[in-house]
């Protein structure tokens, strides 16, 4: 760490108590954000949190972060866990990723490059994943947001299955707009975020109830579309799978209150913060109990905290 973000740590620090107690049973409960992005300066993380009323996040890293996330848990003890992502068509991924897990890492994520779900450079992943007894999460998408944007983790409704079964040891998080929109049995790669009532029976629905060891990420767009959509298929969705859902936010606004935050594909959240979006959907459409593990208790369980 440097001098400049030492003091910028420190003053994020001192800051602290005061914001924690002013938001910290805004949601009833504590709430941890399992997916929340490292910004380059620790004060505009906790901006975040502090401005969302969440009382931790995972932050998702890729390549050499190390410095960062410490300085980071410095200023905030006890706030931050990680994951450490690698680009997987790299040699030393696995060394990489091995060696962050050895640092403190808790997972690898958020996985997200241009290469298939089933294809050699996740597969060696997802052993390692088992082999070091963390989770992975992964980014699914089959349909641009700008053009030539290309596709992320391909084939998910396709051949994810036969990974779920090649891979009983690995713990799965699934996240992104395939993952989502596959709640509905009807999607076939046509939205980024499909509308309008949920077809039972989708490809999602079935793995989280099928496989123990596959997960749900609720944070983006896609996450709050799939529990938005269908109002009348949200709350058996969330007591289905009450142990096997995460509340993430994937939120870029800059203070936990939609300030900055655009995505061209979602008009409708222009202007708003994800994480409150989701967490207004989540507590509206299930048990107090329910909202509980979603928001804390099930991604402590994961990453035994
Ligand atoms: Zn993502
Ligand atoms: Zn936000």
């Amino acid at each position: 760490m440097n001098r400049r973000e030492f003091l910028e740590a420190v003053t994020a620090a001192a800051v602290l108590p005061s914001l924690v107690r002013q938001d910290a049973h805004e949601w009833g409960v504590q709430v941890c954000d399992l997916h929340f992005h490292l910004r380059p300066q620790p004060a505009a993380s906790l901006a975040h949190l502090d401005g969302a009323g969440v009382t931790k996040a995972n932050l998702l890293t890729r390549g050499r972060a190390l410095d960062q996330v410490k300085a980071l848990q410095a200023a905030a003890p006890g706030r931050f866990t990680w994951f450490n992502s690698y680009d997987v068509t790299q040699p030393d991924a696995e060394q990489v990723l091995t060696q962050a897990v050895k640092s403190g890492a808790q997972g690898f994520g958020e996985m997200k490059f241009h290469v298939a779900a089933d294809g050699p450079e996740l597969r060696r992943m997802y052993a390692l994943a088992a082999d070091l007894r963390v989770p992975i999460l992964i980014h699914f998408q089959e349909v641009d947001h700008v053009p030539n944007e290309g596709t992320w983790v391909t084939g998910f409704a396709k051949t994810f299955e036969s990974v779920l079964k090649a891979y009983p040891r690995t713990t799965f998080i699934g996240h992104a707009d395939a993952f989502w929109a596959n709640v509905s049995a009807d999607y076939h790669n046509e939205a980024v975020y499909p509308a309008g009532p949920v077809k039972r029976g989708g490809v999602t629905d079935r793995w989280l109830a099928d496989y123990p060891n596959l997960f749900g990420d609720m944070s983006a767009v896609s996450g709050n579309n799939a529990i938005a959509r269908d109002p009348a298929f949200t709350p058996d969705f969330l007591q289905r799978h009450q142990d096997k859902l995460l509340f993430g936010s994937d939120c870029s606004c800059s203070d936990g209150h939609g300030a900055g935050y655009n995505n061209p594909a979602a008009p409708r959240m222009a202007g708003k913060c994800v994480a409150r979006e989701t967490l207004s959907v989540l507590k509206r459409s299930a048990s107090a109990a329910i909202f509980q593990k979603i928001v804390w208790g099930n991604v402590h369980e994961l990453l035994r905290m």
